[in-house]
């Protein structure tokens, strides 16, 4: 499609990735006429797909683009993927739901972790429906902060290799519930999925893994109802002479400046760039930013405390291909000694010697891959409270700037001590943690929270901004809190609630 047949749409929806694509196959048949507007291109399947070193070293599937850090003053390459598909190209495929008291107010160590203006039942069809649209592979009754559900998993949990079924005897030996990790691969009957090493971090060359255009935006845009406009990046958006509807986006579509109409308008470009979006569009009826009515478009930018942590064990191999399949919330809401929310712990795909070269480039290689020919790998992963301070901004020249000091550390810190811990009693001798900063950003949400009163939220209940009644955003901005659980399918379930609504009252359809 180019720029000139772009007139006509009942719907625009800015961003491909996860809640962009999601949305568009909801509306695919609803008889609007829907056009997707995707900044970046198709990523191509090539063999660098699956190279540790073009992936990890050249890091070929990340924008030259970079941000500036407002603490230090110095630029970072952020964690985002610029493709039809978003960061869902490259994510792990681990598909949880949020718990049920992740939607109600939270006392944890530093602070409170705020309620959610739905709760976690108004959510639970939405859950189901993008677990079936996400292929979502996992077992019921093994996790003990598990939400009751209406349905079963739509595919049977993805089975542990040898060495991995191993380890989660260990740990439940040890007294903890490691429960099968939910994930969406396409292990169907006649499935392409090969449970290789190259899942995690990795555009999967099979095109097997459950990402947003594999899932969802291929057979939207199979229908014909539903367009896509590749490397047009959204400028701004233009409101009338009122400010309360936006009339045009206007595009930068391979060096031209285009605006285009629609009647309703939907955001999902990512948490930072659709606050950067909103705050670029400011105008005299809106001079801090559209939407902003509340002063918090940007603000309460959240994206998890995280540890990568690596478990050595110097005779016992791990040659394990697919090991993700795990994960242990024994500690989420608290434990006997520590009566506060610590998170989750979860495997992480196989670790390869060119992924720590990445980081390590002072260690010989030989002893790198002596490392990642026996280690298991786990991300560690809990909940950052919500800060007005920590929020995203844009300079003159619509750069972004994250303002970003992590909090409720202490929770974080007992969560990795007691991940250390289990994996010495499990054997392992060795254990190397990296905390993650600014740049690990995957988990990016909070810039635009959804609540029912405006002055403390830039969303209603239904992701409608509350200034413009025709402007929706459905990507991980929405989130109130971070919870501990990896975000995406919660994104999608409410980008269908949202469709839902958005056809039930005709707005689009
Ligand atoms: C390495 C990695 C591993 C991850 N693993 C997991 C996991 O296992 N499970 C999980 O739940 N989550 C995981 N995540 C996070 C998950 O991918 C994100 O939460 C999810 O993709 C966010 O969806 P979104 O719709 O908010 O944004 P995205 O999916 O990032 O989509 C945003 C889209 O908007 C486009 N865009 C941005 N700005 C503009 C603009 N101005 N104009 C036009 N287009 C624009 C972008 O190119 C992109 O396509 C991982 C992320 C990474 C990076």
């Amino acid at each position: 499609m180019s720029a000139s047949d772009l007139d006509d749409f009942d719907a625009i929806i800015i961003g491909s990735g996860a809640g962009g694509s999601t949305l568009a196959y909801g509306l695919r048949d609803s008889g609007a006429r829907v056009l997707v507007i995707e900044r970046g291109d198709f990523l191509p399947q090539e063999a660098e797909n699956w190279s540790v070193e073009a992936v990890f070293e050249h890091k070929r599937y990340k924008p030259a683009e970079k941000w500036q850090d407002a603490r230090t003053g110095g630029w970072f390459q952020p964690g985002v993927h610029y493709f039809v598909g978003g960061n869902t190209k490259v994510f792990g495929a681990a598909f949880p739901r949020f718990r049920r008291e992740d939607f109600e107010a939270l006392q944890h160590y530093e602070g409170v972790s705020p309620a959610w203006p739905i709760s976690y039942d108004d959510l639970e069809p939405y859950y189901a429906q993008a677990e079936r649209l996400y292929r979502v592979h996992g077992s019921v009754g093994q996790d003990p902060t598990e939400p009751a559900r209406s349905s079963p998993y739509p595919y049977p949990p993805v089975p542990h290799e040898p060495y991995v079924e191993t380890l989660a005897a260990s740990l439940a030996a040890l007294g903890v519930h490691p429960f099968d990790l939910p994930m969406g691969i396409d292990l169907r009957t006649g499935g392409a999925c090969i449970r290789c090493k190259t899942c995690d971090g990795f555009p999967c060359r099979v095109q097997a893994k459950s990402d947003a255009e594999v899932c969802a935006l291929r057979p939207a845009l199979q229908t014909g109802q539903v367009h896509l406009l590749t490397r047009a990046f959204a400028r701004r958006l233009l409101t009338d002479t009122t400010g309360t509807r936006v009339l045009a986006v206007e595009i930068d579509h391979r060096g031209a400046v285009v605006n285009i109409q629609a009647p309703t308008i939907i955001i999902s470009c990512g948490a930072v760039n659709s606050a950067a979006l909103l705050l670029r569009s400011a105008t005299e009826k809106h001079p801090a930013g559209l939407a902003n009515s509340s002063g918090l478009v940007g603000r309460n930018y959240m994206v998890h405390n995280n540890t990568a942590m690596t478990a050595v064990h110097p005779v016992r191999r791990n040659d394990t291909m697919f090991q993700k399949t795990f994960a242990i919330n024994d500690f989420y809401l608290g434990s006997d000694d520590w009566p506060h929310p610590m998170g989750n712990i979860q495997l992480l795909g196989k670790l390869q010697a060119g992924m720590l070269s990445a980081s390590g480039r002072m260690v010989p290689r030989p002893l790198l891959q002596w490392i990642a020919s026996r280690s298991v790998d786990f991300w560690i992963m809990s909940e950052d409270l919500p800060n007005p301070d920590n929020r995203v901004t844009v300079d003159g020249k619509g750069r972004i700037k994250v303002h970003w000091r992590p909090n409720n550390t202490a929770a974080h810190i007992r969560l990795v001590r007691n991940a250390r811990r289990l994996l010495r009693n499990a054997g392992y001798p060795f254990i190397a943690t990296q905390r993650m900063g600014i740049e690990t950003n995957s988990h990016q949400c909070g810039t635009l929270r959804f609540g029912h009163d405006p002055t403390t939220s830039v969303l209603d209940p239904y992701c409608r901004a509350h200034d413009l009644e025709n402007l929706f955003v459905v990507d991980g901005s929405f989130f109130p809190s971070s919870t501990a659980t990896n975000p995406a399918l919660t994104i999608t379930a409410q980008a269908l609630r949202v469709t839902d609504h958005l056809r039930r009252t005709g707005v689009v359809g």
